[in-house]
């Protein structure tokens, strides 16, 4: 059965995952530029809270879309979505997002990542962290006052959201204006560390997969069903060198 996934823990896990087998045996990235960077924050906008280039959809009731005009990073285009401020026509990518990354931004995600990745180690502990940098991770300490940093670039306030015929729903929102790019995707990464999906992390240790994933069945040992074919031949190949 397939656990549902939550959208911190979607934005932590999608933000460690930039970095990736590359096909051939090697490690690619995402994120090595500000192209990069921008193509990857539209293609979750829908995750991102606006500020931070994500859509309008999860303002508290009552908040004012006005709030979202300091989003200067941010130049918000979403197709017929005047009550957000849109002051751009769609950029016609198809979705609707007028985000461009920056080279500060770029600077400062990647460092998030290396953090994210770094605390990603640990929680898979004791089992072994993903290899595409497990010889040049940094300290867990260091990993985590830097995901704190990050995430105090944006102070938020607890708001109340209690719909009709819903339950009341906790949000962090920020206290002065919009998000902050790092900010919101390091307040994603501390929800998930914090939360039990943590428990279900794991690295895929399959033949040239570096892929970190979380389990969707408990004796779920890797990150996709090709990844356990091509385990399954090595583990037979290793056998019959073995027996030959
Ligand atoms: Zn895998």
């Amino acid at each position: 059965m397939r656990e549902p996934i939550s959208r911190d823990s979607r934005l932590a896990l999608d933000l460690a995952l930039t970095i990736r087998h590359d096909g051939h045996g090697g490690v690619a990235d995402d994120l090595t530029d500000a192209v990069g960077l921008t193509r990857w924050v539209r293609a979750h906008h829908d995750l991102l809270p606006p500020a931070a280039g994500g859509r309008a959809d999860h303002r508290a009731p009552g908040q004012r879309a006005d709030h979202e005009d300091s989003a200067v990073v941010v130049r918000r285009a979403d197709r017929g979505d005047a009550a957000a401020g849109a002051t751009q026509p769609a950029d016609g990518d198809g979705r609707g997002v007028g985000f461009v990354a920056d080279a500060a931004q770029l600077t400062a995600v990647r460092e998030l990542r290396a953090a994210v990745r770094a605390l990603f180690a640990r929680a898979v502990r004791p089992g072994e962290p993903s290899p595409a940098d497990a010889a040049r991770l940094m300290p867990v300490p260091e990993a985590v006052r830097r995901l704190n940093e990050a995430a105090a670039r944006t102070p938020t306030v607890p708001v109340l959201d209690w719909p009709e015929g819903a339950g009341p729903v906790l949000r962090q929102q920020p206290a002065h204006g919009s998000a902050d790019l790092t900010a919101a995707l390091a307040h994603a990464a501390i929800a998930f560390l914090a939360s039990p999906d943590r428990d279900r992390l794991r690295a895929c240790h399959a033949p040239r997969c570096v892929r970190y994933f979380l389990k969707e069945h408990p004796r779920q040992e890797w990150c996709k069903p090709s990844c356990g074919n091509r385990a399954r031949v090595a583990r037979h190949h290793e056998r019959h060198k073995a027996t030959t």
